[in-house]
């Protein structure tokens, strides 16, 4: 390894020192291409254009291109269905490249309805792999770095793409996934000792609660450097970063990104500033208005629904797409001296609840009772007696309480809860306060804890 190699900064120098002026000339240069190419190959954009009485030689500008109407997750598998009764198959009109050219298809995390599909061709899997590079690099690892990969092996964008890119860029993978239980875990992290861990906040949370038992050490003593919070939003919570940073005595990464152009990983410091923006060059992100979907002006603290489009992309190359994400942009040079727009995701659409007209995700709860630690564990659940997201009020959780917390300050701490939730997300929740370790914790099938629980029972 040479030294410029050793103390190069990015993993590509040219692309992400790149002016705002000269990537968003890229972008547009990348975009018009794009456009042909989605309207010369996809029956699904050509229709999309169609029926909005626009040809891609009408985009003559970035505003124009925010005519396209906006694409929906129903959309897509509505797309996908049609597909399958018109050729059975799923990619006859989102997808773009010739079905020989595809060589993976991935699937979104979602647990409702079903799957959506990603199409990459060779093309495609090598920028998924070059942002993967470009966010490890900039954590510090290096060829010869081993990570250990404690997310679900499956379809999950986290699983085998993840992998993959871990390898491409030159570290070395381990892939013992969350299929095979903890045991299987320890064991592997203690045999193969990695420097670094990509797992759930919430895996990073068990393992150090539970290392002096299961291992006989504490989770600092195990080596790990780096831990990267991944498939949960808890990396980007002050109050779980900080527990995961003195647990591990590792720098905690918060990173978004799987097998598509949409690539995040925030700086490494103490204080959290959100992800910073690494793939411009594939994806062009907007922000919306939620309620008017109007487009909201890019400028430092806005706040809207994320859109995205793939460029210089050839599988299924999504076009203004929105999965209703809440995101928080800055825009002005970060302290830690990375460069690229950085972003805080707000919540995931897919987990959106409304309680009487107000909109609230579980990761602002989570973030309220992780806040209250020690005196909760930071573990809670929330319990509807309908399928999301509408909730018939009141919004019913139960929380653990700490360890160290006596019967007589119970009341106490649940009022402090319920007015604290009250205060700043605007809902009026019934709290119920329960021993520690006494909710059953499951993860679904990519090893996220389920925060959700529907149920017919009211809480007693
Ligand atoms: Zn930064």
């Amino acid at each position: 390894m040479n030294k410029y190699w050793k103390e190069r900064k990015l993993w590509n120098e040219k692309i992400e020192t790149m002016s705002e002026e000269e990537m968003r000339a890229l972008q547009w240069r990348r975009l018009k291409k794009q456009l042909q190419y989605d309207y010369g190959n996809s029956i699904y954009y050509r229709e999309k254009f169609k029926e909005a009485g626009l040809t891609p030689q009408d985009v003559r500008s970035f505003e124009d291109f925010q005519n396209i109407p906006l694409m929906t997750k129903d959309e897509h598998r509505r797309a996908q269905q049609e597909s399958i009764e018109r050729f059975d198959h799923p990619y006859g009109l989102i997808t773009c490249a010739p079905i020989k050219k595809i060589v993976r298809i991935s699937s979104t995390s979602g647990t409702t309805g079903i799957p959506t599909l990603y199409t990459l061709t060779k093309h495609d899997v090598n920028v998924v792999n070059e942002m993967h590079a470009r966010k490890n690099w900039r954590a510090g690892l290096r060829p010869g770095h081993i990570m250990l990969q404690v997310l679900s092996l499956s379809m999950f964008t986290g699983g085998l793409p993840l992998s993959d890119a871990i390898q491409a860029m030159g570290l070395c993978c381990v892939p013992v996934g969350v299929e095979g239980g903890t045991k299987r875990i320890i064991d592997f992290l203690l045999l193969t000792k990695p420097q670094a861990v990509i797992a759930t906040p919430s895996f990073g949370e068990y393992l150090i609660e539970k290392a002096p038992t299961l291992i006989g050490k504490e989770a600092k003593d195990l080596g790990i450097r780096w831990f990267f919070c991944a498939a949960e939003p808890g990396g980007g919570i002050p109050a779980v970063r900080e527990r995961l940073r003195e647990g591990f005595n590792a720098k905690v990464y918060d990173n978004t990104g799987g097998g598509h152009a949409f690539h995040g990983i925030c700086c490494g410091d103490k204080e959290y500033r959100g992800m910073h923006f690494v793939s411009p060059d594939h994806c062009i992100l907007e922000l919306i208005d939620p309620e008017t979907k109007k487009p909201v002006e890019m400028v430092d603290g806005a706040i809207g629904e994320m859109v995205f489009t793939f460029i210089e992309w050839e599988g299924g190359p999504f076009l203004r797409y929105v999965l209703g994400d809440m995101l928080q942009i800055f825009t002005k040079p970060c302290e830690c001296g990375f460069p690229g727009m950085r972003l805080k995701i707000l919540g995931r659409g897919d987990d959106m609840l409304i309680v009487k007209g107000v909109n609230i995700y579980p990761i602002a709860i989570k973030e309220v009772i992780s806040h209250f630690h020690p005196k909760t564990t930071g573990t809670f659940k929330i319990f509807l007696d309908q399928p999301p997201p509408l909730v018939k009020p009141p919004l019913k959780l139960k929380v653990e309480y700490g360890s160290s917390v006596k019967q007589e300050e119970r009341e106490i701490l649940k009022e402090e809860i319920r007015r604290y939730i009250k205060d700043n997300l605007r809902v009026n929740p019934e709290i119920e306060l329960v021993p520690p370790d006494s909710l059953a914790i499951e993860t679904g099938a990519t090893g996220k804890v389920k925060l959700i629980e529907i149920t017919k029972d009211r809480l007693k």
